[in-house]
């Protein structure tokens, strides 16, 4: 417990939470259940800052975060961990948003993870959790999530946020429809609008983020006969707000049913993938490498501007800005084209 502590929590160090410990059917037991509870968080940008900032202020015991990207300030409207001296830093969302929530609560377990969640990295995330919730930009990482959740039994949540409307809905593997039973086949890439074309509202992530961290909540203090039960439909700007019930067992599911795994299993190759809004290309090699940023940055001096921090090492060259991280992912800005992207990495750092 950090110096001054103890005043502000009381002997059991659970007086912070008085206010929602006298909310029906909580109490100290409810709060004593959250601290032991381990949650990952799939994404820390507009959605996952929110979720991340509930959980860690109403004491869940451990937080692993994960997040591929870097703080920009084009991040700021929506996502509220984060500072302009942050982006300023150039820091990885889950290092800037760990650093911020641990000066929140400083009893909580708060883990950093900068990584892509994929094929590869996705069942050691959520390995140990009682819950993973859903802060994701884009419906592959999704419907990744819900394979490994009804793979391995555990409850997660879903949510998605565009313009001024989103989605939710908690899934518990074997009771409630996963993913693929309430949305159907995972739309193909581009057949959808994403943020890029449709924007995105900040209090209509805040919402949609608020909704997924209550059935999350739900889901830690073993209430789930307190769920929902649905697919809650919000359109912040037109104030809608829809629940369409959800049961299982309509159409045999791929997924829950017959646990079929497509994507967990896929054969993989180096991916490259558009980040939504950015004009910027996410490069993952594969096989995944690890890159010494501080020989890098040797090699690259006098190709233009360059810095160098614990986290990333970040460059100029052609009128594009890479941003280089030590398991040898990139963030290319300044294009959208995955194949310009490419050549740059390979021209610039190899491979
Ligand atoms: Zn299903």
């Amino acid at each position: 417990m950090a110096a001054g502590e103890a005043q502000h929590s009381g002997t059991d160090g659970l007086e912070r939470y008085s206010r929602q410990m006298i909310l029906p059917g909580w109490g100290r037991e409810g709060q004593a259940r959250l601290s032991q509870k381990s949650v990952t968080v799939v994404g820390c940008g507009a959605l996952g800052s929110h979720i991340a900032n509930h959980l860690a202020r109403a004491g869940v015991g451990r937080l692993k975060l994960a997040d591929r990207d870097f703080v920009e300030y084009s991040n700021l409207p929506r996502q509220a961990l984060y500072s302009e001296a942050d982006a300023a830093a150039g820091l990885p969302k889950a290092v800037a948003a760990a650093q911020r929530l641990r000066q929140v609560n400083s009893q909580v377990l708060i883990e950093p993870h900068v990584v892509d969640v994929n094929a590869d990295t996705v069942e050691d995330l959520i390995a140990g959790a009682d819950l993973v919730m859903d802060g994701a930009d884009n419906f592959e990482v999704r419907y990744l999530v819900n394979e490994a959740c009804v793979k391995h039994g555990i409850p997660w949540v879903y949510g998605g946020v565009l313009g001024t409307y989103g989605l939710t809905a908690a899934i518990v593997p074997g009771e409630t429809p996963c993913l693929y039973c309430l949305l159907g086949p995972m739309p193909p890439p581009g057949s959808v609008p994403t943020c890029e074309t449709a924007g995105v509202l900040g209090p209509a992530a805040a919402t949609i983020a608020a909704l997924e961290s209550v059935e999350g909540l739900k889901l830690l203090l073993d209430r789930r006969d307190a769920l929902l039960k649905s697919l809650v439909v919000v359109d912040v700007w037109a104030g809608d707000f829809e629940r369409i019930q959800t049961q299982r067992g309509q159409t045999r599911c791929p997924v829950c049913d017959d646990g079929r795994y497509e994507l967990l299993n896929a054969e993989r190759g180096s991916l490259t993938a558009v980040l939504c809004g950015r004009n910027a290309v996410h490069v993952h090699p594969w096989p995944a490498q690890v890159l010494d940023l501080a020989t890098l940055a040797r090699r690259l001096e006098g190709t233009g501007p360059l810095s160098v921090n614990d986290y990333l090492l970040r460059f100029e060259v052609e009128g594009c800005q890479l941003t280089l991280f030590p398991d040898g992912r990139a963030i290319v800005k300044g294009t959208a084209d995955p194949v310009q992207a490419r050549a740059l990495y390979a021209r610039y750092v190899g491979v």
